[in-house]
């Protein structure tokens, strides 16, 4: 299944910005929308942080984590492991708007259904 590897690599890059809070504490989030940062995009980010008084973003690093070929796959509920190209990619959508991708097992798969009805 090319389409699951597909998958994989562009759900696996994500975007750390590390910003110091108005109270002074410095914490890194992963951003919930953004995967990647460029320059323009942090300077825009950083602007709009710092007017809404959110605080100031600090530094950001983008992450990409794109599996080895040899990745063991497994599933985002129980752990247990899939078999190359037999898990089941079920978009999540947070609370925040924030959208995941999420590979069930069989197993999962079918119970994650019947909840949704
Ligand atoms: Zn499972």
């Amino acid at each position: 299944m090319t389409n699951q590897a597909t998958i994989t690599a562009a759900s696996a890059r994500r975007c750390e910005i590390t910003i110091r809070r108005p109270n002074g504490i410095v914490e890194t989030i992963v951003h919930p929308t953004i995967a990647a940062l460029n320059d323009t995009l942090y300077a825009k980010m950083r602007m709009a942080n710092r007017s809404s008084g959110r605080g100031e973003c600090l530094a950001y690093r983008n992450i990409d984590e794109t599996p080895a070929a040899n990745v063991v796959i497994t599933c985002d509920r129980c752990g247990a492991v899939i078999a190359n190209g037999e898990g089941h990619e079920q978009v999540v959508t947070w609370s925040n708007g924030a959208k995941v991708i999420n590979t069930y097992c069989d197993k999962c798969h079918t119970i994650h259904t019947a909840m949704r009805g």
